[in-house]
């Protein structure tokens, strides 16, 4: 039985490189793909930079 024609076409996800994770949620961050970097650390998107600022930023809330 030949399996051959099975190895074309599918991209097995445990092959791609894992370069580092994301600052604010952790999730895998892999070679390729398009991501955020913010002073050293990666993001998934805008969306976690975003979550992280919050966190990590002095910020007030307040009523004018
Ligand atoms: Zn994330």
């Amino acid at each position: 039985m030949n399996l051959d024609r099975f190895a074309y076409g599918l991209r097995d996800p445990q092959s791609i490189p894992m370069i580092g994770e994301c600052a604010h949620c952790h999730a895998g961050i892999f070679k390729g793909y398009e991501v955020i970097r913010y002073e050293g650390e990666l993001f998934c998107d805008t969306h976690c930079l975003g979550e992280y600022l919050l966190e990590v930023v002095d910020y007030e809330e307040v009523i004018l």
